[in-house]
């Protein structure tokens, strides 16, 4: 499932092929995805100027011209493939079509920027641009883990008190939107935190190492889904997917990374999801 590095590489992916320019064709080859699509909605996308590509959360939205927002979710399995020429980072010929492109939006650049979800739980809307943030599945979101309302008095603020455990404290989307199980195991690790200790039994001075560790971690990735996006060797256009190394997330067995551990990264589950950690130094 993509996580917030992901859709944030799949948005700067998006960029050179989609910002400040007309969506010349919107087709959509299905009534939906995990909801219907909005009426019309490929009408009300042609002919439209992207003004600009924000994320929020794990959401792209794309602002039209037209006083109406794109909003897009990738969902479990959603790939975004850009195809065309003259776009500066990408130049691959139009792929043959395949069987999961759902919604194809040809460019007036010549690209072509193609959604395809096999598993079907994405997510396209259209909403009145002023009204974006209060869609329903961005209204309840907490502040953004790399933006400025996001810091070390609000996160103590939110544990204080808490008695679940500190990884599903993270997961929580009201409390810091974005973060996913994979990301929230490596902020865990780096912060020598255990994922079961309860987030209100956690010191407010360990708490507020959380912060610049989330933001660490997430930009670390970030960068390594830029550098994917720089790589020639990417071939196929296909947006988000990379390539990265992890200190504990799908690394049960192997020896911890933190210099001086010698401990080894476990996995359990909780709230039926696997946690990786080191129970040497992770406490
Ligand atoms: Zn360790």
């Amino acid at each position: 499932m993509p996580e917030l590095p992901e859709v944030e590489t799949v948005r700067r992916g998006l960029l050179p092929a989609m910002e400040n320019t007309v969506i010349a064709e919107a087709r959509v080859n299905r009534e939906g995805l995990r909801w219907p699509f909005p009426p019309g909605m490929a009408e009300r996308l042609t002919g439209k100027r992207v003004l600009g590509l924000r994320r929020r959360s794990k959401y792209i939205l794309a602002d039209l011209d037209s006083g109406e927002t794109l909003l897009i979710h990738l969902g479990m399995s959603g790939r975004m493939r850009v195809s065309g020429e003259g776009l500066g980072l990408f130049h691959h010929a139009h792929p043959a079509p395949e069987k999961h492109d759902h919604v194809v939006l040809e460019m007036a650049s010549g690209a072509r920027v193609t959604f395809n979800d096999a598993r079907r739980f994405g997510v396209m809307d259209l909403v009145a641009t002023g009204e974006a943030e209060a869609h329903r599945l961005l209204a309840e979101l907490g502040p953004e883990p790399l933006g400025n309302s996001f810091n070390e008095d609000h996160l103590v603020a939110a544990f204080r008190g808490r008695n679940t455990p500190v990884k599903a404290a993270l997961l929580d989307q009201r409390i810091v939107a974005g973060l996913g199980n994979i990301y929230v195991c490596e902020v865990l690790h780096r912060t020598g935190i255990s994922p079961v200790r309860k987030a209100g039994k956690i010191g407010a001075a360990r708490v507020a190492r959380l912060v610049p560790a989330i933001r660490e971690v997430l930009g670390e990735a970030i960068e390594a889904g830029g550098s994917s996006l720089r790589d020639h060797r990417q071939a196929s256009g296909e947006l988000g997917y990379f390539q990265h190394r992890f200190a504990a997330y799908d690394r049960e067995g192997h020896p911890c990374s933190t210099p001086g551990c010698g401990g080894t990264i476990r996995r359990i589950v909780q709230s039926g999801r696997s946690s990786f950690y080191c129970g040497t130094c992770q406490r």
